[in-house]
């Protein structure tokens, strides 16, 4: 085993296994995604941390546990459209995609979905499409999602990703202030019904556009 290979293992078991993620497709895909392709290769070294890193545009790669949380919380399904909101590195898409999803990543730094389509070409992910874009307004014409992962913090879950979402969905995203946010699962419950549980305390970087911190459209929850 490669030493990247152990490290990965040993993520696997104390970071997520150990902290309670049980869902063994999630671990087993974990298990699988090389991490270190999504780092800037000066911080391969530390691709396994159990912390969040800085990747190129001046954004962040999620720690692998929240990572495995929100794909959790998802409970995602070989075959179900998934959308990604703030595909960064594009490591969530591609556990996302290892897990058999067909995922529609939209990230809004050019930069990084220059980066992250090409290590879904390196990895062979062929379900997963990362596209440029505000996916605070989600991708109407693709809807509806079976879940939809939002990676970035806002004072709302936008109006229009709550639209997009299947009845039975969950939605996953963290509401709140800019310098702390709630992990939420929002589940549809009907056509116009939906269910929130909170997830726990998390930190992440703003949701810009249309329906993020500052530009909050009429009817956003
Ligand atoms: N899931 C990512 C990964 O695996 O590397 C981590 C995402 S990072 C914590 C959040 C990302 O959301 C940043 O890359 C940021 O540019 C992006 N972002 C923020 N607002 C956005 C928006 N309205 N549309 C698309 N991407 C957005």
């Amino acid at each position: 085993m490669t030493d990247q290979a152990e490290k990965r293992r040993r993520m696997v078991e104390s970071q997520l296994a150990a902290r309670g993620v049980r869902d063994p497709r999630v671990l087993e895909a974990m298990g699988r995604v090389p991490r270190e392709v999504f780092v800037p290769e000066s911080l391969r070294e530390y691709a396994y941390d159990d912390t969040p890193l800085p990747i190129e545009a001046g954004q962040t790669i999620s720690q692998p546990w929240i990572v495995a949380v929100m794909i959790e919380a998802a409970a995602i399904q070989p075959g179900d459209l998934v959308l990604e909101v703030g595909a960064g590195s594009g490591y969530a898409a591609a556990v996302l995609g290892e897990m058999g999803a067909e995922v529609v990543a939209i990230e809004r730094h050019e930069a990084l979905v220059r980066l992250a389509r090409e290590r879904m070409l390196l990895l062979g992910y062929r379900n997963v499409d990362v596209e440029p874009g505000d996916g605070s307004q989600g991708r109407p014409g693709l809807a509806p999602f079976a879940a939809i992962l939002v990676a970035a913090g806002g004072p709302r879950v936008p109006e229009p990703l709550l639209a997009q979402l299947a009845v039975g969905g969950h939605l996953i995203m963290p509401v709140g202030e800019a310098d702390e946010q709630v992990l939420c699962k929002v589940t549809r419950t009907g056509a116009d019904s939906y269910e929130t549980q909170p997830l726990g305390a998390v930190r992440f970087v703003p949701l810009i556009g249309a329906h993020g911190r500052d530009g909050a459209g009429p009817g956003d929850l």
